[in-house]
């Protein structure tokens, strides 16, 4: 047994008006863990399992962090996960619900990481965020699901971060017989390192994060998401975080769902009716989720002033 669920394949009235297409919406949001995350990490901590390993350490203080959580709990596997300070209060309760425990180290991210590699043993394993072949073919499997459905989509609408979601979609697509159907990258501004990878031809790090997009804020995207990138097509976006934060109320107030930033990225092509989309009859947007924006964090950064900053 898998430890994702099958989630809602479905058509949005209210978005393919918006878009002047047919959307479908695979609900990534309704994963026990809030996001995607969980279909790759799910293989990933079953595997490791298998391979012998008594202790899941984490340094995401995201949806990453909440998933292995979510993971070692259904597993009866004890999980570690260090975050740095900026963290917040809600992502930190998130995981210790699923009793995992949460050790605050140092200032940036970094630190963190660092801690987190100094506990490694034979008996403990550190789950990548994005970067991890077992990752992607779970995340695949988001795919397989839409296939069975009989659902040929024109393009693939989704979010990157490091891009691990991207390398796992075009696994999917690939072994479901479907090269052929694009893929649309979607970044927020300041959180771009896949746009700006692809305009320099190499693999660019960004010297900081300053989109409200934290879950797409991997400074550098993996080697096997910047391959796939040239090796699938895919067409690289990039939307302001106004536009996403926008997409994230439109879609809380039409389909009563709560989702973060990250995803109202992809949302936000669809509710612009963005050119990149107009080759194409029908769309599917890979819904991410995501599970540590609350309502109150939406309001806030929407205000002008604050936009842009942490
Ligand atoms: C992790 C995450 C992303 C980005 O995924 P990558 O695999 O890092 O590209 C997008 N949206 C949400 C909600 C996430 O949790």
């Amino acid at each position: 047994m898998a430890l994702h669920i099958e989630t809602p394949l479905l058509a949005s009235p209210s978005l393919s008006a918006a878009a002047g297409r047919t959307v479908w919406l695979k609900l990534e949001s309704l994963q026990p863990s809030g996001s995607f995350k969980l279909r790759g990490i799910g293989v990933a901590c079953e595997t490791y399992v298998r391979q012998g390993k008594l202790r899941f350490i984490s340094s995401s203080g995201g949806n990453a962090g909440i998933a292995v959580a979510y993971a070692g709990s259904r597993l009866s596997i004890p999980v570690t996960v260090v975050v740095p300070e900026s963290t917040t209060a809600r992502a930190k309760a998130l995981i210790r619900q699923y009793g995992a425990e949460v050790i605050v180290h140092g200032t940036a991210w970094d630190d963190a990481n660092a801690l987190a590699l100094s506990m490694l043993g034979d008996d403990a394993v550190l789950l990548h965020p994005f970067d991890d072949p077992l990752l992607w073919s779970g995340h695949a499997t988001l795919v397989d699901e839409v296939a069975r459905s009989h659902v040929r989509p024109g393009a693939v609408v989704l979010s990157v971060g490091g891009g691990g979601l991207l390398a796992g979609v075009v696994e999917g697509l690939r072994r479901n017989g479907w090269d052929d159907v694009p893929v649309i990258a979607v970044e927020t501004v300041g959180a771009d390192s896949l746009a700006q990878s692809l305009d320099a031809g190499r693999r660019v790090t960004l010297d900081a994060i300053t989109s409200v997009a934290k879950s797409l804020g991997a400074r550098q995207v993996s080697e096997q998401a910047f391959a796939v990138a040239q090796s699938h097509p895919v067409r690289s976006v990039v939307v302001p975080d106004s536009a996403a934060l926008a997409a994230c109320e439109r879609l809380l107030d039409e389909h009563r769902i709560l989702v973060e930033p990250a995803c109202g990225a992809s949302l936000a092509l669809a509710y612009d009716r963005a050119d990149v989309l107009a080759p194409y009859d029908n769309v599917l947007i890979v819904v991410c989720g995501g599970a540590t924006a609350t309502v109150d964090d939406l309001r806030r950064w929407a205000q002008p002033s604050i936009s842009g900053g942490a």
